[in-house]
């Protein structure tokens, strides 16, 4: 393969001088499996960066070409479920059949470090007999779990990921993410309703990658639950208000709830309130973020093979 260019993009350096995003699942915790659990992966300097791991992350890795035994950095947004019920299928099924080798980094609020003692009891039965017979290094299915609050996460090598409070109502603590690395900003809106935290950090960014719940007017009169579960994300008339104040150059939408609402619908919701750009994301989605925004859909080919990862790659 020509490594000069890729999707159009001309590379000037052994790695890209772009980040690069898949949206690995878009969906709500509902079983939709068009759209899978919420999980968001980025490369930035050859490295990968996982966000969330909902239902099927790492069937969607797979179908991305990603070589999920490389994916050794997993920041979680908040601790509901539906954000990580594909992490001990991503932890174990990634050690001892794609063969990671080295521990995984799970950085998430507080209560992770439990989370993940649970997860460990949970696979204590592999974690005794694996070792005995798998030929997958015992350091791969080693976990290193950090718990932050707001602030920056994870600096190295020109990557700074910082957290920053969002309001999930009462799931609290929950955060967002901002990425920066060679002057690229990528800001991902975790679970919140409007909040003036997240205006602040994602104004000017390249990349916004927000969630978005809907319901119809009938839904909410009828149904005291969907008026509780709406009322800690964002509808479409706020996303519009969150692109106004923030102005991204690009928006994707992901983590897509709906109660009798149809996907057009929050589209042209959105747009009644907002002349920003902003897209429908995908589950597969792939995005370049360099000096232009490049939004590659669901149905073009895997690209894992003309992948380039860095030799220290983690
Ligand atoms: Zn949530």
């Amino acid at each position: 393969m020509d490594h000069t260019l890729y999707r159009g993009v001309h590379l000037n350096q052994e790695l890209p001088s772009f980040a690069r995003v898949w949206l690995l699942g878009t969906g709500s915790p509902s079983l939709q499996v068009c759209r899978h659990g919420i999980s968001t992966l980025m490369q930035l300097r050859g490295r990968f960066f996982l966000f969330d791991t909902g239902r099927a992350t790492l069937q969607r890795m797979y179908e991305c070409g990603i070589p999920a035994a490389q994916v050794r950095n997993v920041f979680i947004t908040h601790l509901h479920s539906d954000h990580i019920c594909g992490m001990p299928d991503f932890w174990m099924t990634a050690w001892y059949v794609m063969h990671r080798s080295k521990p995984l980094r799970i950085y998430g609020p507080k209560g992770t470090e439990r989370f993940v003692a649970g997860m460990k009891e949970m696979h204590h039965f592999d974690l005794d007999v694996r070792p005995k017979y798998e030929t997958a290094k015992i350091e791969g299915v080693q976990i290193e779990p950090t718990e932050f609050e707001e602030g920056v996460v994870y600096d190295e090598d020109g990557i700074t990921i910082k957290a920053f409070l969002v309001d999930h109502g009462p799931a609290t603590p929950a955060y967002g993410f901002r990425i920066e690395c060679d002057g690229k900003v990528i800001v991902l809106s975790g679970d919140t309703t409007y909040n003036t935290n997240l205006v602040q950090h994602a104004t000017g960014c390249d990349l916004l990658i927000h969630a978005v719940a809907a319901a119809s007017d009938r839904q909410l009169a009828e149904n005291e639950i969907t008026r509780r579960l709406i009322k800690n994300h964002t509808s479409p008339e706020q996303l519009a208000q969150v692109l106004e104040e923030a102005k991204p150059k690009m928006t994707l939408l992901h983590h897509i709830s709906t109660w009798r609402v149809t996907e057009y619908d929050i589209l042209s919701r959105i747009r009644s309130g907002t002349h920003q750009p902003f897209e429908m994301g995908h589950d597969r989605m792939e995005i370049l973020v360099g000096d232009e925004i490049k939004i590659f859909p669901s149905n073009a080919p895997a690209t894992g093979e003309d992948l380039i990862v860095s030799d220290h790659a983690d």
